[in-house]
């Protein structure tokens, strides 16, 4: 709730703050139990650093992160004691971007999916290894390959053992950042599919982050919009791809690979970069690539409003444009 992460930008060898970035400004969501949200924006708009603050891998500037704990209740994360965040860091675990820089080469499979066990005195000698090939099994790898090292697996196979860690210690969240993207194309529907049925099977919640929108449609149950550290657009699946109502939304959505020519949208070409988010632009943030954009654009900061029931945007013309959907 409120979340904020500002970075001090220093100059000079005693380093004087001459101003801030705002990596992730006033950011507020729900991760329901056992749903998915997607995160979604181009690189640099804030997705990785909300959900690093999130695991609280780096202290939030300002805001909440109210964890429902299975057994402790809700905590606020941001301010949690460390025995709290001992114990909120066993039930939220993350599965990273590359599964080749991501696990240890020196750690046999035992050790890099043991780990988490053993560090946490959850599991000790045989007991390891007995979830350890419980879990590779779990994530469709062979329990003969324990005493393997990384190297001698595939990317979607490392994924795989990723998963398998990231599940080791019974987690409530799941925090994906980016965990399909190094893959090949034919092995990405298999691991969203394998995530899928570790979510139905364990209730598993999911922080899905993701530049690919068709990943985050296959997965999500309520997808939210960042840009520039800001949320732009918050909806259910559903009505955020068929029905946007933000246009840097709706410019993703016509960067999705469509398969079918039949079913081929305008081609909405996003002119520059992200802005820098230590000079942002005046007023809407996206202003100077937006093809919608008016004087007020220019001026005026949209606020984020809820446009319909459950669907968020931040647009002063959200009501009146009409955008274009996935199909
Ligand atoms: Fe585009 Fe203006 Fe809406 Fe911003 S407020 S997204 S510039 S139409």
């Amino acid at each position: 709730r409120h979340l904020k992460k500002y970075f001090p930008i220093t100059k000079g060898f005693l380093r004087r703050v001459v101003g801030q970035v705002k990596a992730v400004d006033d950011v507020s969501f729900t991760v329901p139990e056992g749903k998915t949200v997607g995160l979604v924006g181009e690189s640099g708009c804030g997705k990785t650093t909300a959900s690093r603050c999130i695991l609280r891998a780096i202290q939030p500037t300002a805001g909440e992160i109210i964890f429902h704990d299975k057994e402790l209740g809700p905590i606020d994360v941001a301010k949690a004691t460390k025995e709290e965040l001992r114990h909120v860091r066993l039930n939220m675990q993350m599965i990273f971007q590359d599964p080749f820089s991501s696990l240890n080469p020196r750690m046999t499979l035992l050790e890099i999916v043991g780990e988490p066990l053993v560090v946490n005195r959850v599991a000790r000698g045989k007991e390891v290894e007995e979830r350890v090939a419980e879990l590779l099994r779990r994530v469709g790898l062979r329990p003969e390959y324990m005493r393997r090292y990384p190297h001698a697996f595939s990317g979607g196979q490392r994924q795989r053992i990723g998963i398998a860690r990231a599940l080791a210690l019974n987690p409530q969240l799941i925090v994906a950042d980016e965990p399909v993207s190094a893959l090949d194309v034919s092995i990405q529907a298999q691991t969203l599919n394998l995530l899928q049925d570790l979510q139905e099977e364990f209730h598993l919640s999911y922080i899905f982050i993701a530049h690919d929108l068709s990943v985050v449609q296959h997965l999500s149950d309520r997808v939210v919009v960042m840009y520039v550290g800001k949320l732009v657009e918050m909806a259910d699946n559903e009505a955020l791809f068929f029905s946007p109502k933000h246009p840097y939304t709706e410019a993703l959505l016509a960067s999705v690979r469509q398969p079918d020519p039949t079913l081929r949208r305008e081609r909405i070409v996003l002119e520059g970069d992200v802005p820098d988010p230590a000079h942002p632009p005046s007023g809407c943030y996206f202003h100077p690539r937006c093809r919608y954009a008016e004087a007020r654009c220019r001026e005026e900061e949209p606020a984020l409003r809820e446009v319909e029931p459950g669907h968020w945007a931040a647009c002063h013309f959200a009501e009146e444009l009409e955008l274009q959907g996935a199909l």
